[in-house]
């Protein structure tokens, strides 16, 4: 069995589109990943999922190391059985969410033990810990363990986060081991600092990896902050392996950063606000909780395929919604990852035909139109 591989396919500025080769599958880039955090993207059936376009989807290994545990999915046939998902899994490190989720948590050169956010029980992630957890989970995309600072922080507590990374990065690269048919990818750490970014690249390039993420983004800094650092981050990783941005983002995030040279993101934003009305269309975003849309039989957008859009009326949705009926959160979560998925399919294409300037423009153009007239 291969590792997987990174075949790039047409580039329009520093917009690149490829496939990612792996043994479940090929992944279309630039490709958006939906969360499914607990072995399931919420409300969704995994044959939906991947009827809105979906390639990869991205599993939480903190979530899952605390329930069921990554022991019980391993002997339940591994997370892609368990979840009933063939397609390619990514799963993070469980760093992140250590650091923003659980309780009493406690940093060493070691790595964290913290209490669990769910019983209280008493936990550590190390590198190899986190090797071993994202192997007995089965996924396809293994993410090194990391640490990263909420920003803004100063310069000094940035650069010893990053040199502590890279020397963790180094410890996965190790646990990681020989695992034909599984890739791992290293993350770029340095906050805001273009020089600490640079030498982060260059010690994740020597120990090398099967891709790279820019890690430590979306973290709080703002989107003028997020694009001013994407303007180099990418640039200082390998350019022939892809380049992941965790953790973005709101659809115009998305299209920045593609144009920016990043090949692949995740996000909770579209599942989430799914489940709390909120509804991403062509034309900007949408509230479904208003009273507006009580009598309005047309569609939330009359350019989507999804069946939200093709079956149901703004007056249904706005029914079910205010009746707190499950259907509602099932067919708005359907909806925006559809609408996120038609973004990526858009630029794919116009990156492969050379307008993805003339594709970015119509975009925001539509956008900026704001939710169609009420009735
Ligand atoms: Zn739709």
């Amino acid at each position: 069995m291969a590792q997987i591989s990174f075949e790039k396919l047409g580039q329009d500025g520093k917009a690149r589109t490829g496939v990612i080769h792996t043994t479940r599958g090929d992944i279309r880039t630039p490709a958006f990943m939906p969360v499914g955090t607990a072995a399931t993207v919420k409300a969704m059936m995994p044959e939906s999922v991947a009827a809105t376009g979906a390639d990869i989807l991205l599993g939480n290994t903190y979530h899952l190391m605390l329930r069921p545990t990554a022991e019980r999915i391993a002997r339940l046939g591994g997370l892609h059985k368990f979840m009933n998902w063939d397609k390619p899994i990514l799963t993070d490190s469980g760093g992140f969410q250590v650091m923003s989720l659980a309780d009493l948590r406690k940093l060493t050169e070691r790595g964290v033990t913290f209490k669990s956010h769910i019983d209280g029980s008493k936990h550590e992630i190390t590198p190899e810990r986190s090797m071993e957890i994202q192997a007995l989970l089965g996924s396809d995309i293994v993410m090194c363990f990391d640490e990263c600072p909420a920003l803004p922080a100063d310069r000094d507590r940035i650069a010893t986060s990053m040199e502590l990374s890279m020397r963790w990065a180094k410890r996965s690269k190790e646990a990681f081991g020989d695992r034909p048919g599984h890739a791992l990818f290293g993350i770029q750490q340095g906050g805001l600092e273009q020089d600490l970014r640079g030498q982060s690249a260059e010690a994740l390039r020597e120990i090398g990896f099967d891709g790279y993420a820019v890690g430590g983004l979306a973290v709080g800094e703002g989107q003028e902050a997020m694009f001013g650092c994407l303007d180099y981050a990418p640039d200082q990783l390998p350019e022939d392996k892809p380049r992941y941005l965790m953790g973005v983002g709101k659809p115009d995030d998305i299209v920045g950063a593609v144009k920016r040279g990043i090949d692949m993101m995740d996000c909770v934003l579209p599942s989430r606000s799914g489940r709390t009305g909120q509804v991403f269309t062509r034309a900007g975003v949408l509230n479904i909780k208003n009273a507006r849309h009580a009598d309005d039989p047309r569609p939330l957008d009359e350019n989507c395929a999804c069946p939200a859009c093709t079956k149901y009326s703004r007056a249904y949705l706005h029914h079910v919604f205010r009746s707190q009926e499950m259907i509602s959160g099932m067919l708005l979560t359907w909806h925006n990852l559809r609408y996120f998925q038609d973004i990526m399919d858009g630029m794919r294409q116009a990156i492969a035909a050379g307008t993805f300037a003339a594709w970015e423009q119509d975009f925001h153009a539509g956008r900026a139109q704001g939710d169609i007239e009420p009735l």
